[in-house]
């Protein structure tokens, strides 16, 4: 394999800059011609291609984002777009592709694996919600903003005894909002994993209040069943039972944006060396993981095949905590 590309598609997140790096940086040091694809599958059939080499990834190790910009690109869907995407990569003489992204770019990937192109993967989603991997790229930093809205908000809600909802992102997912609530100290976590009766809700802030506390905090998973703001319309309602007054933040994309974290740059470039690495071997149709704190491999179909199931130690957990 003489020339693999590299391209960031889908959803974005902190800790697509040092993936990016370490893909460029290991392919070149190895001898490979590296080429940078700018809008993920969009670009690629439009021909956006330019070479990369290790200086043109200087600098971006601690930058949010992703110097190759990513995109959501329809024509991909069809089998048309694909040939077209194809045809670039013959056009540019890239024998590899190396594609960073979540679950839908993923199975882009595997689209062009099964018409016998050598494509790794590299999980990268804040939804934390691939198989194959404990962890995804980004998932890390997305929390640390998360904590830091979280200890803001309790300042502000203790201040005038409030509950506060607070709607993170994860699309169908719950794990941001479950491993947020537990290292946030939240009175309650409502995820699409698990069912919830709204005088539930009402029982845990009206408790709350009861027990004497200052604040509570509930944090809501944007695909938790209607959405936070939905829930807080009910709970006003109840206020003068409750206790506390109610408000809601919805994090939104502050999620997606900062400084990778220490965890995310390190995740990031051992996961980028390691897709070039095994490119090479001759293991394409693969997206590496983080699998009990080493880098493995698991078969592109069985990345895709099923959304990740939060785990239910993580569950019980939050509940005890509570
Ligand atoms: P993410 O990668 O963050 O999950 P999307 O689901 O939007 O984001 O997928 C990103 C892009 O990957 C899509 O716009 C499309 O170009 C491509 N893609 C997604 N699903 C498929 C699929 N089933 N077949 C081919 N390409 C796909």
């Amino acid at each position: 394999m003489k020339s693999i590309g590299v391209l960031t598609s889908g959803g974005d997140n902190p800790g697509l800059n040092p993936c990016i790096r370490a893909v460029v940086r290991t392919g070149c040091y190895l001898d490979v011609r590296m080429m940078g694809i700018r809008r993920g599958y969009a670009g690629l059939i439009d021909g956006e291609i330019d070479e990369m080499d290790p200086r043109s990834v200087g600098g971006i190790i601690g930058r949010g984002g992703t110097i190759l910009g990513t995109a959501r690109c329809p024509e991909f869907y069809e089998s048309k777009g694909r040939k077209e995407a194809l045809r670039s990569l013959n056009r540019f003489g890239i024998d590899g592709l190396v594609v960073i992204g979540g679950n839908g770019s993923l199975t882009g990937a595997l689209a062009l694996w099964d018409m016998d192109f050598p494509t790794m993967g590299i999980p990268s989603t804040i939804d934390n919600d691939i198989n194959g991997t404990d962890i995804s790229i980004g998932v890390d930093t997305a929390l640390n903003t998360i904590l830091d809205a979280i200890d803001k908000i309790k300042d502000t809600a203790s201040s005038h005894n409030r509950a506060f909802l607070i709607e993170t992102m994860g699309r169908n997912s719950g794990y941001l909002a479950m491993a947020s609530g537990i290292a946030g100290g939240a009175e309650m976590v409502l995820c699409p994993e698990v069912a919830t009766p709204f005088e539930d809700i009402v029982h845990v802030v009206e408790d709350a209040y009861i027990r004497g506390k200052s604040h509570c905090i509930i944090i809501v998973a944007e695909g938790w069943e209607s959405g936070a703001q939905a829930l807080a319309n009910k709970l006003l309602d109840r206020q003068d039972e409750m206790g506390f007054s109610v408000r809601v933040t919805q994090l939104g994309h502050v999620q997606r944006g900062g400084s990778p974290s220490a965890f995310d740059r390190i995740l990031a470039t051992r996961l980028g060396a390691a897709a070039v690495r095994e490119l090479l071997d001759g293991n394409a149709g693969h997206m590496v993981g983080w699998i009990k704190n080493a880098i493995t491999p698991t078969p592109l179909e069985e990345a895709v095949a099923f959304d990740k199931e939060l785990s239910p130690r993580l569950m019980e957990l939050a509940r005890i905590m509570e």
